[in-house]
């Protein structure tokens, strides 16, 4: 599997908040570093922020051209490139648009979530699906307190959570992402 076809959506919307109402949550500065190093470290084809907020589209771009043509450049160069394929978009359609021109394929959408759904596929499934060729993938986590359940209607697979039996169920997006993607696409040797 060639990484570079496999993509990171992050949502901020639709996602429930504590009270399981949907929100839309504000993007967090850790987030959009990690996820990019991420991205970066395993040769990813891009990390996509999704927000619908203008306002939030604009903290997003001032964090990020801070790394990339700010005293931060300098500062921590490695941190251009990390940035170099993080791209903020309102809604998951204007990530599939991207993807569908630059594949000319339709992206397979994969949502990742805490919490166990009925009919999901494991980890080696997916591996063995993405060496088998296809793509591009393009793999959603979610902020708050996970992705709302419709948009599982609105994906090709849902993907089992890491360590479901596990009494204590609260890993942040930031290692879920990269426990996932190590999962996917991580050299075992
Ligand atoms: N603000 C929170 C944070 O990062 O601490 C966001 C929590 S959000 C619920 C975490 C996201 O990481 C989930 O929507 C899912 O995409 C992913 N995630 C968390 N735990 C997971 C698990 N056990 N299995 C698979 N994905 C998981």
């Amino acid at each position: 599997m060639k990484s570079d076809l496999v993509y990171i959506a992050l949502l901020h919307y639709p996602v429930y908040n504590k009270h399981g109402e949907v929100v839309t949550t504000t993007i967090t500065n850790f987030d959009l570093h990690d996820i990019s190093r991420l991205a970066r470290t395993y040769g990813l084809g891009g990390f996509y922020v999704v927000n619908p907020l203008r306002s939030q589209h604009l903290l997003a771009r001032r964090i990020i051209d801070y790394w990339q043509e700010g005293y931060g450049a300098s500062f921590n160069p490695t941190r251009i490139e990390a940035f170099r394929h993080t791209t903020v978009v309102s809604d998951l359609t204007e990530a599939i648009d991207q993807l569908r021109d630059r594949h000319e394929a339709d992206p397979v959408i994969v949502m990742t979530g805490a919490k166990k759904r009925s009919g999901s596929i494991g980890y080696s499934e997916l591996k063995g699906m993405m060496a088998a060729g296809g793509g591009p993938y393009l793999i959603l986590f979610g902020t708050g307190w996970g992705i709302h359940a419709s948009m599982a209607e609105e994906v090709d697979y849902i993907l089992e959570p890491l360590m479901p039996h596990s009494d204590y169920n609260h890993l942040s997006v930031r290692s879920a992402a990269s426990i996932i993607i190590d999962r996917l696409l991580g050299d075992r040797d």
